[in-house]
């Protein structure tokens, strides 16, 4: 293949390109910079928006033949804002967002680019959908190269066990498609690993059969939460696989969905996703009734699409954003203890802490088998501060580390690379655990010079610690 080995110029890059170039003196720019989180603020050179794989080919060798930064947008949503970079080029995907659903191989194929909203809306109509997160706003992109949790995930397991091929700009510009036949190597290392190893214009999923849901929320008294946090464990650890439920904290929003007198209400809470028929739901959730008085049964038939979007007016773009992660096996007193005084002291009606079930499907793939190490952990648990005020940014943070601090100790080392922030290459490594070295090989046979460094960033060995063969071999 032709790859592009000069140094091209800006004028040679915007003579290449078919999308839009926007840079600080245009007046798009500052909008065209926005992250989802709004604590980030970054000013990039050049923002590109791309209108195919050419474009992305092209903006690969710009940045690559004139050694700058490198940033990769699919969604956006990213929370320590690593979709977008300081000075250097940000490769912007949101104008890539086909999705071509085949009912008959039962896969879609989705440009890197796209939200799950347009995967959700297109795969619905044929009572098909692709397990994703739990917003209809975050990126196809960023979710499933970090792996992919959300209500499905009990039933058909991770955004990445649903990953079919992908096609993928690497750093030298050439572009491949990598799946369990082709370039296997490459396959298994996007399935967990993030942006690292290249720019994936396309991605093709194995779709599963979901169309109505019975979905909602259940809310206790604070004062009720070890219980309900004791009772939902002995249930989602055994619960038939058509039944999902995460846990949470949350301030109930002052809106027409809930009962008035619960606004602003701090309480704990289920939100279950049941692939059953109403009357098995029922018989699956009348006992978590009786862990103590509900404050609100939610939970009724909804298009799945519905049920994705459910929190999406909650969590619109510009508000402030603090994360903090781990895994968890399983709850002790002293967690719960340390869970239920952290989560009444929700700092803003935003923040809140999900712990989403990751057993089931999940469970039956080996932690080898792709690089989400601790798949065999009971929940991904997300801590968040959130808050659209500027001023209440050092609050929310200092919250959700101090619950961190708190329950991390009851934790696994690591915790979803979705759900981090900046946190240093000690945390990285102890995410990846013992798929950390084979990242770190693969990394170098593929992008050893790290072109792709704006993410939880795997570090390539240094020349000659490689030992494997060279990519062009
Ligand atoms: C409101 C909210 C809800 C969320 N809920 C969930 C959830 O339920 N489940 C879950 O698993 N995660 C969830 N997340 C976390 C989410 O998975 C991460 O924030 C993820 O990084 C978002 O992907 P993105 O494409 O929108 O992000 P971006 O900021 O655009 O990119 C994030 C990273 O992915 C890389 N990247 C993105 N697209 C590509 C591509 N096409 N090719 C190569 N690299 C790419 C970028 O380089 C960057 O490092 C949620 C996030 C938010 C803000």
């Amino acid at each position: 293949m032709w790859r592009e080995r000069g140094r091209m110029n800006l004028v040679d890059l915007k003579t290449a390109l078919r999308g839009e170039v926007i840079q600080p003196s245009d007046t798009n720019y500052d909008d065209a910079r926005k992250l989802y989180n709004a604590m980030i603020d970054k000013r990039p050179a050049l923002i590109v928006r791309c209108v195919d794989a050419a474009d992305v080919i092209a903006c690969v060798n710009y940045a690559r033949t004139n050694g700058i930064l490198l940033a990769i947008r699919g969604g956006g949503h990213n929370g320590p804002g690593l979709g977008g970079c300081d000075n250097g080029l940000v490769i912007d995907l949101s104008r890539m967002r086909s999705v071509r659903v085949d009912p008959d191989s039962k896969t879609a194929q989705v440009a890197g680019g796209c939200i799950w909203g347009d995967v959700d809306h297109a795969t619905h109509p044929f009572g098909m959908a692709v397990p994703s997160g739990i917003i209809s706003t975050t990126g196809v992109g960023g979710l499933t190269l970090g792996g992919g949790i959300g209500h499905l995930a009990r039933k058909y397991g991770l955004t990445i066990d649903n990953l079919v091929a992908v096609d993928i700009v690497l750093a030298d510009g050439s572009m491949v498609k990598a799946s369990e036949s082709q370039h296997e190597d490459l396959f298994w290392a996007v399935r967990g690993g993030g942006g690292n190893f290249g720019v994936v214009t396309s991605f093709t999923f194995r779709l599963c059969p979901v169309h109505t849901v019975m979905a909602g929320p259940m809310f206790w008294a604070l004062e009720d939460a070890p219980e309900v946090m004791r009772r939902y464990e002995d249930l989602i650890t055994d619960a038939p696989e058509d039944l999902n439920g995460f846990f949470n904290f949350i301030t109930v929003p002052p809106v027409p969905l809930f009962p008035e007198e619960l606004y602003m209400r701090k309480v704990c809470g289920v939100v279950w996703c049941s692939l059953a028929d109403p009357e098995t739901t029922r018989k699956w959730l009348q006992p978590a009734q009786n862990w103590a008085e509900p404050l609100l049964v939610g939970v009724g038939p909804m298009p799945f699409p519905a049920l994705q979007s459910f929190f999406d007016g909650l969590y619109t773009p510009g508000l402030q954003w603090y994360w903090k992660a781990d895994f968890v096996n399983g709850f002790s007193e002293q967690s719960i203890a340390e869970h239920v005084k952290h989560g009444s002291q929700l700092p803003t009606m935003h923040s809140t802490m999900h712990m989403y079930p990751i057993n089931g499907a999940v469970h039956r793939v080996s932690p080898s088998a792709t690089p989400f190490t601790y798949r065999n952990s009971k929940w991904a648990e997300v801590i968040v501060g959130v808050d659209p005020a500027p001023e209440n940014a050092l609050k929310i943070t200092q919250w959700a580390r101090d619950y961190w601090q708190a329950v991390h100790p009851y934790s696994a080392p690591g915790g979803y690379v979705n759900f981090m922030m900046n946190e240093g290459a000690a945390r990285i490594e102890a995410t990846y655990g013992e798929n950390y070295a084979k990242l770190q090989q693969i990394k170098s046979k593929y992008d050893p010079e790290n072109l792709f460094c704006v993410n939880q960033n795997i570090v390539p060995l240094a020349k000659g610690e490689a030992g494997l063969e060279s990519k062009a071999a």
